[in-house]
């Protein structure tokens, strides 16, 4: 009994009426196997009318273990017993009528898709590679000149080579509908995951959104008055009330840059992305300008960059975020960034490349988190959300960013997209002098 009980899959012992079924189930099973599995080497030396009775018996047995089995999904254990036993009996079948022709090959080979529709990958290998192995073996011995005589008259033949042929044909059926299905299933899971996710992103963003344009509007009052202050009463406080006045002024600067930078984050997706022709000389010099009013002394070139399909404003953003990032974290007196730009056979590549301060190894992929930041605002003003921007923009772009840098030598963030977004190569000289 206990090892009766062992074999049923644990969800039926949660309820004593359907255990009880299936434990009457699967021990009639297993008589029934056990008992052909000891008289099918017996009916060999006896002869073969016994011998098709014992195969009516365990078909039996098996379609009991298919239909518990098939209910429970749990084969992995009683299934072993049935395919260990349809490999035996099948073979001792085969052997006493006609060999690798006989109609009992068949059952040897329906055991393949069902181990496979059945057991895991490793099992269902197993077991398949021990039944075709079981056939190469018979054949072998068939062609050194073992006999194995056909005892059957023609019509039975030819009917359990019909019904055979059925049986493993409905199993390979099952076998195709139920992967069909999985896979229906897996890709709709895959899908409402997907949109779950998605779901969420966009609650997150809305949230994100909402919450700080409502900030805004009160922080521009304090803005406001702070300026006033200053204007107007700064002078009436001593020199520690002015630090603290100028700390506040900070922070109200800092907060207000957190929330535009937030602004800026949550409005970046992937609904109203505009491919557009983009001459990408232009938009860098557009950018370089801007820069060279904040400063002047700093080298800014390029290399001729192509014509591009993509969405202006989100480039903007990406092309000013690096360059203004390779300038403001640099300690050089000259300082330098230069954008790189190649193409291949798949993909443009632009390289983002400065002389600045660096970045430790340990931090290349930490940098593009939100709010990650390597400095404190006393040694470089920011708000760690610059990158991340960078990193979605390119990425609802199609595209991918890495970095390489050396600590003391500089950084070269680099950007690629598929080559399909390149509209043509402008042939101009390239606009300024490389780093
Ligand atoms: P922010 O500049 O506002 O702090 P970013 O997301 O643009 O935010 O940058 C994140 C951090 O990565 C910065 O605080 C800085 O420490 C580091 N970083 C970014 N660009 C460079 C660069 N070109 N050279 C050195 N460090 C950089």
């Amino acid at each position: 009994m206990n090892i009766i009980n062992k074999l049923i899959p644990k969800h039926f012992s949660l309820n004593p009426s359907i255990q009880g079924s299936v434990s009457l189930i699967v021990a009639l099973c297993l008589v029934i196997i056990f008992s052909s599995i000891i008289l099918s080497g017996v009916f060999y030396w006896i002869n073969f009318i016994k011998g098709v009775y014992i195969l009516l018996y365990t078909m039996l047995a098996m379609s009991g273990y298919f239909m518990v089995l098939r209910i429970t999904k749990n084969l992995d254990f009683i299934g072993g017993y049935f395919i260990v036993q349809s490999i035996i009996i099948s073979l001792l079948l085969s052997t006493c009528t006609g060999g690798g022709i006989s109609p009992f090959v068949m059952w040897l080979f329906g055991v393949i898709p069902v181990s496979f529709l059945y057991f895991k990958r490793r099992l269902a290998t197993t077991w398949s590679i021990i039944a075709l192995s079981s056939y190469v073996v018979l054949i072998v011995l068939q062609i050194s000149g073992i006999k194995m005589e056909q005892f059957l008259p023609e019509k039975l033949y030819f009917g359990l080579w019909g019904f055979m042929f059925v049986f493993v044909a409905l199993i390979f059926c099952s076998l195709f509908i139920g992967f069909q299905s999985g896979i229906k299933k897996a890709s709709y899971r895959l899908k409402q995951s997907n949109d779950d996710l998605k779901n969420s992103n966009e609650e997150l963003e809305r949230f994100a959104y909402i919450a700080s344009h409502d900030l805004k509007s009160p922080l521009k009052n304090i803005i406001g008055f702070v300026g006033l202050v200053k204007r107007r009463h700064l002078k009436q406080l001593d020199e520690s009330g002015q630090e603290y006045f100028r700390i506040i002024e900070n922070n109200a600067r800092h907060m207000n840059n957190l929330i535009e930078d937030i602004l800026e984050f949550s409005q970046v997706n992937d609904r109203g992305i505009r491919r557009e022709a983009i001459n990408l000389n232009k938009l860098f010099e557009e950018i370089k300008s801007n820069l060279e009013a904040i400063y002047p002394k700093a080298i800014i070139s390029a290399d001729s960059l192509p014509v591009i399909q993509s969405d202006y404003v989100r480039l903007h953003q990406v092309f000013q975020n690096l360059l203004e990032n390779g300038l403001k974290y640099n300690k050089n007196k000259v300082k330098k960034v230069h954008i790189g730009f190649k193409s291949d056979h798949q993909n443009i590549q632009f390289a983002f490349q400065d002389n600045g301060i660096g970045i430790d190894e340990k931090y290349h992929t930490q940098i593009f988190e939100m709010f990650k930041r390597l400095h404190n605002q006393a040694a470089f003003e920011g708000t760690g959300i610059g990158l991340a921007v960078c990193k979605k923009i390119v990425h609802y772009l199609d595209g991918d960013i890495q970095l390489s840098s050396t600590p003391g030598i500089g950084s070269t963030f680099h950007i690629s997209f598929p080559k399909t977004i390149q509209e043509e190569k402008l042939e101009i000289e390239p606009i300024l002098d490389q780093v």
